[in-house]
């Protein structure tokens, strides 16, 4: 009995270090707004980077042709070929090849990891096909995401700044990332050129742009997270003199990194932190996004298993790292069956737990829901962050005596936030717990302008967009 109030006070104790009450959320959005006001204002003026993109206009439906793009994220690598039609038309059609990244190939050189991603793009522009002679004499176009945190030097062309998700080539910090690509290109003999380098949550801004121009800002939650956002030029401070002639131009913020003192931080936080490989880095990713949320859940269980014997002899799979993954996690958390049998299923098939009785089935679930809840609604703070910077989220912007006097109509207009990742779209109660979140945040009067729309494959799909934006005319 004395053993189970423990358990029950460790909850507790999660359950209040987990706070996200409307008050703290809204703090949350005010120092997103702030933070993104002091990347913009000078170089390491923030823990969020602010990179320019140099992508100043964003597709309008106009392209035409075929394109092709490639996709090195998180834990899949991608190959598109994407047809656009002109004038308006939808995409008539685009193809993916998906292919999981061998993980020594995470780790190695960057000769080793682009002899991989263009022999699979051979591959793939070989099953060509489909008899369209044109195409064998033409250069084809590529658009690159990469999602990792680069400098652009133009549009095309970046230098990796660090890697994150796990990946770890140290001789490709520092070097254009284009050029490895190309230079891997020009090895194998393929004519194609890079004609975009895009962080993927510039390619899910692409694409929502090109299907509805009321799209402002994209934002990831997958692996990891980030966002970014159209920003007018000149409250790009730290780059003077910036001019575009649209007068904006695409941030990747680099999100993850974002830190504050109002985030609702525990102690497992801080143990997953000192025991990741980047300690005092990526502390919002490191709270919201997938590669995460299992193992915060998993630590708590841990922790509870230490303070009693609920979970028997079996434990020592619990002291395992990263065990528990988040789909699995999630999958507990939405097992609707009245006794938990997935619950009690993944416990056995993972964890090597088995007959744990149904109240301490409830009280896994508690767990996931309480973890995922606080990633869900700091997302939302940080999505509404960005639309106070904006100047959409009704308030009137982060600095009022600044506005100008377009404000007023601004206030009320539509506005879209792109969304892409597979924990937003695979993971419910999630996805209904931020959306819920934002229109929490935002008020009844505001929230029915902003719509958060997914954006599927848009990070591959956006970068052959702007690949045909940005092409040589032919
Ligand atoms: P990337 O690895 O490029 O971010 P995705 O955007 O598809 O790829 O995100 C995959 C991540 O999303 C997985 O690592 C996992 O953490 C999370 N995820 C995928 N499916 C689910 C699911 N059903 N429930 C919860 N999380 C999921």
């Amino acid at each position: 009995r004395r053993k189970w109030s423990r358990v029950v006070g460790v909850l507790k104790e999660l359950e209040e270090g987990c706070s996200t009450s409307i008050g703290r959320l809204k703090q949350v959005v005010d120092a997103m707004a702030v933070e993104m006001h002091a990347g913009l204002a000078s170089e390491g003026g923030s823990k969020l980077k602010m990179l320019l993109t140099f992508v100043d206009n964003l597709p309008d439906g106009n392209e035409k042709g075929t394109y092709y793009a490639l996709h090195l994220g998180g834990t899949n690598f991608r190959v598109l070929r994407v047809q656009l039609g002109g004038e308006n038309s939808l995409i008539l059609g685009h193809e993916v090849d998906r292919q999981p990244i061998p993980q020594h190939l995470m780790t190695s050189t960057s000769e080793g990891l682009f002899d991989f991603i263009v022999s699979k793009l051979e591959q793939f522009v070989e099953r060509e096909g489909n008899g369209s002679m044109s195409m064998l004499d033409k250069r084809r176009e590529l658009g690159f995401t990469f999602s990792f945190p680069v400098k652009q030097t133009s549009v095309s062309s970046g230098i990796l700044i660090k890697w994150t998700k796990g990946f770890s080539i140290e001789d490709m910090i520092g070097k254009d990332v284009s050029e490895c690509l190309q230079q891997a290109i020009r090895k194998r003999g393929l004519d194609m050129r890079v004609a975009a380098l895009v962080n993927d949550t510039v390619g899910t801004l692409a694409l929502g742009h090109y299907h509805d121009a009321d799209t402002v800002a994209a934002v990831i939650i997958g692996t990891g997270t980030n966002a970014c956002y159209v920003e007018r030029t000149d409250s790009i401070i730290k780059c003077q003199g910036l001019l575009t002639k649209s007068g904006g131009m695409v941030v990747n913020m680099e999100w993850g990194n974002f830190w504050s003192t109002h985030l609702p931080r525990t102690s497992y936080d801080i143990d997953l932190d000192s025991d990741s490989p980047n300690p005092n880095d990526q502390g919002f990713e490191k709270m919201i996004s997938g590669m995460y949320l299992g193992d915060i859940v998993r630590r708590v269980m841990l922790r509870m298993s230490k303070e009693s014997d609920i979970f028997g002899d079996a434990t020592s799979r619990l002291s395992v790292p990263f065990i528990l993954k988040t789909p699995l996690m999630a999958a507990m958390h939405e097992d609707d069956s009245p006794d938990l049998k997935d619950v009690s299923r993944i416990l056995k098939e993972t964890l090597e737990i088995s007959d744990v009785p149904l109240k301490v089935r409830k009280l896994i679930v508690r767990i996931c829901d309480v973890v995922t809840r606080r990633a869900a609604r700091l997302a939302a703070a940080g999505i509404v962050g960005i639309l106070k910077k904006i100047g959409r989220d009704g308030s009137g912007g982060i600095m009022s005596g600044r506005t100008k006097s377009g404000e007023t109509s601004s206030r009320k207009r539509r506005t879209v936030v792109a969304i892409e990742g597979g924990l937003y779209t695979s993971y419910s109660l999630f996805r209904e717990y931020l959306n819920e979140a934002v229109a929490e945040i935002l008020g009844e009067e505001m929230a029915p302008y902003v719509v958060l729309k997914v954006s599927e494959d848009g990070s591959g799909i956006g970068a052959a967009l702007l690949a045909a934006s940005h092409s040589y005319p032919s």
